[in-house]
């Protein structure tokens, strides 16, 4: 069939199996096939399901938890299958966007800036680098998901071969009710390698409302003995326009026994400079210096207010507006450089990385004690990790990624992804060198989830985007909630043998 097929110690399958998280360095399967075609896909699944061989597949390789790595029978690497096709009206203005299964982010933004498609996004990841595949199938949160929705709540069609070999194609126009409307309904959340292998993703075209982006990155140090807990309590709890994302990273790096902890601002706001700079002052108003506070609360707060100045001074200083198709092309590949260094394989610069993830709400009254609570509590471990990892080179990260605004709505039961009241997806990463760390660092991991845990949706919800080591049982309702029923059923339809895994 002329598909390209390799074996361990060919340089391909040695590219292919390549992984940036140590965990997984001898995850090793028996062959690498790269297929060009959904054809070449629908040959791999028939002939390996006959010889009874299993099937992991990979996009970009981005999984947190080592999804796309396999230990046996086959890794199907979609790396060749990356063509992307804007579809243009008339007056050529792009409409929707024909992408192959094995695309990264950045093949389908370099389409917008050859086009010169200033204002128009396709609502993709925030790195770059991360796979078109993974990222839809799970969810997909992305720059614009505030103004927009998921990634996939803007799919509208996807062709996949399922288990029995055959090509399918589903999407918005299948009939309601129908075997192919619910498979469509769960590939959005719930078809990380789970239902078939998908080659090829039909999306919407969206329109910002401004042809610039105001985007911006700052790493903040608050003041040593100052505490940043009522300015980041206001900037998670204020009730930005859709048209705002702020995301931040609470970065530990703890390397000869020293660590600073900085808290790692990006912003993208679809609308002009002025207006992103009005808003933040709007937000981000100082703590009231009334007469009944003693003289060292006094003190304490008029601290506490010139550090925030500073930040939303830096915050307006370091945003800046630039044509959209420059934003996703390059500003995103800027903004998210640390993250994606941990993710893309660089010999003899990897680590070991475990992850887990919550979904925090800030749209109830409850949710404001909660959300000083979280705060109170990474504060806290901070100090504890930097203790426990005092002699050792190891990051402990919290990353609070904005969601919210448009995707909350969607009913929960709209699409699979179900966590549609959510407005930070928070994700913790641990990350040390010295492999006799492992069991200090998931020990960390598993204390911080025990901790976190019932802050999160249902007490217990996980993004599978940020897919999740310490989840101890029901993966899958951990991950889809009230949607794992209708998915499992999905599942029993297109899938009965369960050829393919189920989290
Ligand atoms: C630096 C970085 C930034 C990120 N930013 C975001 C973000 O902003 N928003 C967000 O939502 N997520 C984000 N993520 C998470 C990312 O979206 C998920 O890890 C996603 O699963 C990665 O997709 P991938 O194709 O690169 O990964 P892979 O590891 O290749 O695949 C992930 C899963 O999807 C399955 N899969 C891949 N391709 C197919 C296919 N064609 N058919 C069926 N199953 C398939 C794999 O088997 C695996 O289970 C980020 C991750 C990293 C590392």
């Amino acid at each position: 069939k002329g598909i390209p097929a390799f074996n361990q110690g060919e340089k391909e399958y040695e590219l292919s199996v390549a992984t940036a998280n140590l965990l997984y360095r001898f995850t090793r399967p028996e062959c690498v096939v790269q297929p060009e075609t959904t054809e070449h896909v629908q040959y791999i699944v028939e002939q390996a399901r006959d010889v009874g061989e299993d099937i992991t597949v990979k996009c970009g390789g981005h999984s947190y938890t080592g999804f796309s790595t396999a230990d046996h029978g086959l890794l199907i690497d979609l790396k060749r299958m990356t063509a992307v096709k804007l579809q243009l009206s008339k007056d050529k203005t792009p409409t929707a966007v024909k992408v192959q299964a094995g695309a990264r982010w950045g093949d389908v933004y370099r389409t917008l800036i050859n086009g010169s498609h200033r204002g128009y996004v396709i609502n993709g990841g925030r790195c770059p680098s991360v796979g078109v595949s993974g990222f839809l199938l799970g969810g997909g949160l992305g720059p614009f998901t505030r103004s927009f929705g998921m990634g996939s709540d803007t799919v509208i069609e996807a062709t996949i071969v399922t288990a029995d070999g055959k090509k399918v194609t589903v999407g918005k126009d299948s009939p309601p009710g129908s075997r192919e409307a619910e498979l469509f309904w769960a590939l959005r959340g719930a078809g990380c390698g789970t239902f078939g292998v998908v080659t090829e993703f039909k999306m919407d075209v969206k329109k910002l409302k401004n042809k610039n982006v105001v985007a911006g990155r700052y790493l903040w140090t608050p003041t040593a003995g100052v505490s940043h807990h009522r300015t980041m309590q206001q900037i998670l709890m204020a009730d930005w326009p859709k048209e705002m994302t702020i995301d931040n990273n609470w970065m530990l790096d703890v390397k000869g026994g020293k660590g600073e902890m900085g808290i790692r601002f990006t912003i993208y706001y679809d609308g002009p400079k002025d207006e992103f700079d009005k808003l933040l002052d709007e937000k981000m108003t100082p703590q009231p210096l009334d007469g009944s506070l003693s003289p060292e609360d006094r003190v304490k707060l008029q601290l506490e207010n010139a550090d925030q100045e500073n930040l939303i001074k830096q915050l307006k200083r370091r945003s800046m507006p630039e044509p959209s198709t420059r934003f996703l092309y390059e500003s995103l590949v800027l903004m998210w450089d640390e993250e994606a260094r941990n993710s893309l394989p660089r010999p003899g610069d990897n680590a070991y990385q475990k992850y887990s993830s919550f979904c925090f709400r800030t749209d109830r009254e409850e949710d404001a004690r909660a959300m000083e609570e979280i705060i109170r509590i990474v504060t806290a471990q901070q100090t504890f990790f930097k203790d426990e990892f005092k002699t050792d080179n190891a990051s402990f990260w919290v990353t609070f990624i904005h969601s919210g605004g448009k995707a909350t709505t969607f009913s929960r039961t709209e699409t699979a992804y179900p966590w549609r009241e959510c407005t930070f997806h928070t994700y913790i990463t641990i990350k040390w060198t010295d492999k006799w760390l492992e069991q200090n660092a998931t020990g960390f991991l598993l204390r911080m989830k025990d901790i976190l845990k019932p802050y999160s949706m249902n007490g217990q919800a996980s993004f599978i985007n940020f897919s999740d080591a310490a989840i101890a049982k029901d993966h899958d309702v951990a991950y889809y909630g009230e949607n794992s029923a209708r998915a499992r059923k999905v599942k029993s339809v297109w899938d009965k043998d369960n050829y393919f895994n189920w989290p």
